[in-house]
């Protein structure tokens, strides 16, 4: 005969807990904010396994393994950015982002990223007709919609004449800063910091 089982239900024993879950077993609930890197524990746990100390970590090693695998180019005037944010698009605007944020050459990044150019917009004929006919008309009207070629070539036409130009952060090419800066002789007007 089948007899039912108690379920017993355990809670996370951390008052700064917030996950609300309630484990089957007390070693889940007992490791429920115990970080699984250092095995210290995790303050307000959200959805991460690691505490605040190694989420800093590991974000800091993926950052510098992308850094490390940026293919490394010449500096042409390319549209610069370290984070998602800044954009540098001109030689002085690097010149102002280093004089502006940095008090010595030891301090200034050793590395740029090159932000991705997308220039131009493009419409295509057809999704365009389509988006205009669907649940305006029959099924398979767009079998009797004629001369789509030609509205094609209006269409790239218009958007020949559509002068926009973007940048994306990216995160495959980075020019040396160092490099920049010794093969110009750039000096900055850092402020002078007290020796005193
Ligand atoms: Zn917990
Ligand atoms: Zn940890």
């Amino acid at each position: 005969m089948f007899t039912p089982q108690p379920v017993t239900h355990y809670k996370c024993g951390n008052p700064t807990c917030n996950r609300r879950h309630f484990y089957v077993t007390p070693e889940e609930a007992e490791n429920c904010c115990v970080c699984s890197t250092c095995g210290g524990i995790i303050d307000h746990a959200y959805q991460s396994s690691q505490c605040s100390k190694c989420r800093a970590i590991a974000s800091a090693a993926r950052e510098k393994s992308m850094l490390d695998n940026a293919q490394l180019v010449p500096y042409e005037g390319q549209v610069l950015h370290n984070t998602s944010e800044d954009f540098l698009y001109t030689e002085d605007d690097l010149y102002d982002y280093i004089n502006d944020n940095f008090n010595s050459l030891d301090e200034i990044p050793e590395y740029m990223y090159v932000a991705t150019k997308v220039s131009g917009i493009s419409l295509d004929a057809y999704s365009t007709v389509e988006y205009a006919v669907e649940d305006r008309h029959y099924e398979n009207a767009m079998d009797d919609i004629v001369c789509i070629d030609s509205l094609q070539r209006c269409l790239d036409i218009w958007c020949e004449r559509q002068d926009l130009v973007s940048y994306h952060p990216d995160t495959h090419e980075k020019i040396s800063v160092r490099d920049w800066i010794t093969d110009n002789n750039i000096t900055f007007d850092f402020e002078e910091v007290s020796k005193c």
